[in-house]
């Protein structure tokens, strides 16, 4: 397999840090002595990263603790100074934060996130050696209007400006059509695997053949135990990004299971 698939939970702004503490109890309970073949990664709200970096790195947790890896929702462009409300790639890194996750549809859309924004948080992760999650997708409109491609492509290259191809092989992209995200509707298996054959078309453009079949591509958008596994199976679906479905521990782990047994 060339590209471990990657499973992530964005639990977006739920779960403080005693709702962290029992679904990782949970979780890991769960998952105990399970050798899962693919990353599993989870993105708390920022006020619960202490809470989880302590309990996956509190050998009394349990090997399995370090099978999960920490994700932070999002980050500054800036290092430090006068951003209110803003938390640093540094600051995230003292948490044993990995990933990250840049350009979701709800910042583009709720906080205003510009292309050039997301450019310069991504740069500003990879500075920081943070792992992004870049987030691209079309609304409805868009995909109706025959704009999806084009949308597609303006998302990547404005994103990825001037990122290296170095900085490009820790980045992954997830592919999450807006009108399917947190609304119960998913794309079907084709229309995914569609899109992402047209991702990984243009990051052949920009950055050649090699990096564009390294590069891993997650679906987002309303992913429940019962279709991972069907757009897992997808040639170039490598994982997921999971919003409502990953708040459960039983949930999140059925979609990796399930998706990880089909990933190719
Ligand atoms: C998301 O927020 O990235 C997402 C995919 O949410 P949901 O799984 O709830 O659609």
């Amino acid at each position: 397999m060339i590209r471990k698939p990657i499973f992530a939970a964005n639990w977006k702004m739920n779960n403080g840090a005693s709702a962290t503490e029992d679904f990782i109890k949970s979780f890991l309970s769960k998952i105990q002595g399970e050798n899962l073949p693919c990353d599993i990664v989870i993105a708390p709200p920022f006020i619960s990263l202490p809470k989880l970096a302590d309990l996956l790195h509190n050998a009394a947790t349990g090997q399995n603790a370090h099978a999960i890896q920490i994700a932070a929702q999002n980050c500054s462009q800036f290092d430090s100074g006068a951003y209110t409300g803003e938390i640093s790639v540094l600051m995230l890194r003292e948490f044993f934060v990995h990933y990250v996750i840049l350009g979701h549809s709800e910042r583009r859309a709720i906080f205003g996130e510009t292309a050039a924004t997301i450019n310069a948080k991504l740069k500003k992760a990879r500075e920081g050696n943070l792992k992004p999650i870049f987030c691209i997708g079309e609304t409805l409109a868009e995909r109706e209007a025959g704009q999806l491609e084009t949308v597609l492509r303006t998302q990547i290259t404005g994103g990825l400006d001037g990122v290296s191809e170095k900085d490009l092989a820790e980045t992954v992209i997830a592919y999450e059509p807006v009108w399917a995200i947190g609304t119960g509707v998913t794309a079907t298996s084709q229309q995914a695997q569609d899109a992402h054959a047209f991702v990984r078309s243009v990051i052949a453009e920009l950055y050649g053949a090699e990096a564009a079949a390294r590069i891993r591509i997650q679906y987002g958008g309303s992913v429940k135990p019962g279709n991972a596994a069907e757009l897992m199976a997808c040639p170039d679906i490598d994982g997921a990004l999971i919003g409502g479905a990953a708040l459960e521990p039983q949930s999140f782990l059925e979609i990796i299971r399930n998706g990880s047994a089909t990933a190719e």
